[in-house]
């Protein structure tokens, strides 16, 4: 029996109930963080599906990870609402594209190849362009920057130099311009597709096709995009094919919490919403419901001094939950004494009844997460990276996936989801009892476990679900890097921690040449780390611990001063005259020597500001800038290995 419509708007404010009741768009959504944005547009999709307004299957409701995605499902499955399209852009943009595909461009869809150095080499050499790994990597880069800009390669010249990117792998501009055409027809030659070519295809087909356009747009009437800030050209492009010019679209977004500036988001899609659309529903929510007075009153301050576009959008929030304990900023004398503390007073935390999971780690660079996971392992603390690029780059789970996906074809119907994935492994030599031996042997188990896991898991929230659904919900999540969850401190960087909550944060590094980073050199880049603290700080229920190391080695120089964001916090927090506390560190570059986050060994010079860029910012949703840095730190580091090639579409 549906639950009355009604008791859905039951625990929302009257402001999220206009969200909510606002059936038809155009609606838009301004608010800052946990003023229940993704909690008013889910319980809006429910109550338009059990006041009988919407047909579930016509609703598509897009989030940017996949993560995210599944929240979403769950929070309206627990509503009371199935059938819900709650996805990615490209996992729409994907399924569009493979079922349209065959009639309209003819035969399969082109393999789905993630790594685009292979490609960009090719082209290098039809053109004569000597090529080393750097400069293939930032040729790379550039490639992924024309296309979720949408720069036309005619145009890229002017495009480029009005945004002023320098001159990309060294190269003069009409020289990148004949590499980006030259590596489209190696695609084409190759038949394969890249990772923006899913939305850009999808978007060429609907634009070409009004038959499958008007196929699409029957399918779909109800559009809802959370975390709308952070839309790029590419993805709005594809979200206007979808709407067709009808207006029932709901966006949700915090201007503030723009993080993927250099993957082409920007907020003046949302900040422009109200005038590209007129009339449309404009609501405003500043209660906070998640925070503490004192995590709010952090981000506040955090935000007091932020200037730019995103700034003038900003909001400030009325926390409503009552007070918590003040946060704490603790100076360590480096890296490993702050991985160490952290890790012991998290272990405090779990002694006294904490649930682990309830605990998050948040970092700049996925390079720090090392000492953590080490800290941690000694204290005795379980621990899950999320969004790391571990798990789905691991072999055995690579496989499993392979295996997974040839099974799922003959599978039965009606099989105990889990049941059956256990068969597959285990068929497979995968034993269901965990190795004695240790090392790469236990590990290996654990991470097939963890998809054993994730099977029971989708079995229980969805029962029905098949070896396919299982497979497709690992494609979705590899494509997000974001690895099943097990119980434990959650490990993530700022940009992976985004639209989460947990009860306590601990947030490391939080120094200059941290956060700011230390190629966030104009003042758009400074402004975008200063709002990467605010979303971090606005993760937390009611614990927030920052802290910084003054040197990265024990023993180190001390060269690192605690973040200039923390000017207008810490004078109040720490104790007046203390040494280094409320001295304001100069808003100068960073100037040391640039080292291997990985293994400390000085950077060539070949190694530019830019690459710098694209290797450190862990674009988790994004494999492509994944694999930059994995073939960055390659090619740096003799730590690491470069991982092999991974295609995720069927090779039949
Ligand atoms: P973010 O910007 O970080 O994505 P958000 O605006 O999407 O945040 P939600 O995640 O929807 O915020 O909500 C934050 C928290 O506040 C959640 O735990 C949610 O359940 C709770 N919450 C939201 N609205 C209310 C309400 N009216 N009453 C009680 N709790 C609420
Ligand atoms: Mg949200």
């Amino acid at each position: 029996s549906r639950p009355d419509a009604d008791s859905v708007l039951d625990g929302l404010d009257p402001e999220q109930r206009q969200v909510a009741t606002t059936l038809d768009g155009p609606v838009c959504v301004l608010a800052g963080a946990g003023t229940g944005k993704t909690r008013a547009i889910t319980h809006r999709i429910a109550y338009g599906v059990h006041s009988g307004a919407y047909v579930p299957n016509r609703v598509l409701a897009v989030t940017f990870t996949a993560r995210a995605a599944g929240e979403m499902r769950t929070r309206l499955r627990d509503l009371g609402v199935a059938g819900v399209q709650a996805r990615t852009f490209h996992a729409a943009a994907l399924r569009q594209l493979q079922f349209f595909w065959p009639q309209s461009i003819g035969g399969t869809l082109p393999n789905l190849v993630e790594h685009k150095a292979p490609l960009v080499a090719d082209a290098c050499n039809r053109l004569r362009i000597q090529a080393d790994r750097a400069r293939i990597r930032d040729l790379s880069a550039e490639v992924e920057w024309t296309k979720v800009m949408l720069v036309d390669p005619d145009d890229y010249v002017r495009v480029a130099t009005a945004a002023g990117r320098g001159e990309p792998g060294g190269l003069d501009l009409p020289t990148v311009a004949r590499l980006v055409r030259t590596y489209e027809d190696v695609k084409t030659d190759r038949a394969v597709i890249d990772f923006e070519d899913v939305l850009l295809l999808t978007a060429g087909i609907l634009d070409e096709r009004p038959d499958v356009a008007a196929t699409v747009r029957e399918q779909y009437r109800h559009f809802v995009v959370d975390e709308y800030q952070d839309v790029s050209p590419l993805q709005q492009r594809l979200l206007d094919l979808w709407l067709g010019g009808r207006q029932d679209l709901c966006v949700v977004g915090d201007a503030s919490q723009t993080i993927y500036s250099f993957a082409g988001a920007t907020p003046e899609h949302l900040l422009d919403f109200p005038r590209r659309h007129p009339g449309a529903t404009v609501v405003r929510l500043v209660r906070d419901y998640r925070s503490t007075p004192e995590v709010v009153g952090l981000a506040n301050s955090v935000l007091s001094l932020a200037t730019g576009l995103h700034a003038r959008a900003r909001l400030e929030l009325i926390a409503q939950r009552p007070s918590g304990p003040p946060p704490s900023f603790t100076a360590y004398d480096d890296d490993v004494a702050e991985a160490t503390g952290v890790a012991a007073r998290i272990a405090a935390e779990v002694r006294a009844g904490r649930s682990a999971k309830d605990i998050a780690v948040l970092f700049r660079t996925n390079g720090q997460s090392q000492a953590l996971e080490s800290a941690l392992a000694d204290a005795g603390v379980g621990y899950v990276v999320r969004g790391g690029e571990r798990f789905f780059s691991r072999k055995e789970v690579r496989d499993a996936i392979v295996l997974l996906r040839g099974q799922a074809r003959s599978a039965l119907p009606g099989h105990d989801l889990g049941t059956e994935t256990r068969a597959v492994l285990s068929a497979a030599g995968w034993g269901e009892k965990a190795p004695t031996a240790g090392g790469a042997t236990r590990e290996r188990w654990e991470s097939l476990q963890a998809l054993v896991v994730l099977a029971d898991e989708l079995a229980q929230k969805r029962p029905g679900s098949t070896l396919a659904d299982l497979v497709e919900e690992l494609v979705e999540r590899s494509q997000a890097q974001h690895a099943p969850t097990v119980d434990g401190v959650t490990l993530a960087s700022f940009h992976a921690a985004k639209g989460l909550e947990w009860d306590v944060v601990f947030l490391v590094g939080v120094s200059e040449g941290l956060l700011p980073i230390s190629f966030a050199e104009t003042p758009e880049d400074v402004e975008e780390e200063r709002r990467l603290l605010y979303v971090g700080i606005t993760r937390a229920r009611e614990g927030i611990h920052l802290s910084w190391a003054n040197s990265r080695t024990p023993g180190g120089r001390a060269t690192r001063k605690p973040s200039r964001f923390l000017d207008p916090i810490r004078p109040q927090a720490a104790p007046a005259g203390r040494r280094g506390g409320a001295a304001a560190p100069k808003p100068a570059k960073s100037t040391g020597p640039m080292t291997c986050r990985v293994c400390g060994a000085p950077l060539t010079a070949a190694v530019d500001r830019k690459l710098r860029r694209h290797a450190d910012c862990p674009a988790s949703y994004d494999e492509a800038v994944f694999e930059r840095l994995r073939e960055w730190r390659s090619a740096t580091c003799r730590a690491a290995e470069v991982p092999a090639y991974v295609v995720f579409t069927d090779a039949t």
